[in-house]
């Protein structure tokens, strides 16, 4: 086993980051170090981000601290804009969203859709604000829902 970034041989620690590899795997083996230095490692919460089918990556603590950055009164306030503004299948592909994690965490309605809004911007690098005026702007669930 080496490191696919370095080219290290039998390194202690592997990490396997969501980086496509050229020959189309979808992750890449990484020594201590250069996962350490990936962008797709979250410092800050030690940990390795989640990758998604668009090449971007998320750290799933930073998502769930920016999730509960909202109370549920500003949750229902932006999940009701969402609702308004997207077209009415998409509003209803949203809700089958939704209420797939709502199944397994328990959620609300509002508090499963600003973890969808959470995980674009934080894989996006955007505000939830600039998430949701997209969202309005579009009429269009498709960036929270890929
Ligand atoms: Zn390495
Ligand atoms: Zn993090």
């Amino acid at each position: 086993m080496k490191c696919e970034i370095c080219g290290k041989k039998d390194p202690k620690v592997i990490g396997v980051l969501p980086i496509q590899m050229k020959n189309g795997n979808l992750c890449t083996l990484a020594c201590e170090e250069c996962m350490k230095k990936s962008h797709t490692y979250c410092k800050e919460h030690d940990r390795i981000h989640i990758g998604f089918i668009d090449g971007t990556t998320a750290c799933g603590e930073c998502v769930n601290k920016l999730r509960q950055s909202f109370s549920l009164n500003q949750a229902q306030k932006i999940a009701s804009t969402i609702l308004g503004d997207v077209s009415v299948s998409d509003a209803e592909r949203l809700r089958e969203t939704a209420e797939i994690s709502m199944t397994v965490t328990g959620w609300s309605l509002p508090i499963a859709i600003i973890h969808l809004v959470a995980t674009r911007a934080v894989r996006s690098k955007q505000s939830v604000d600039e998430v949701v005026d997209n969202i309005s702007n579009t009429e269009s669930a498709d960036s929270i829902l890929r």
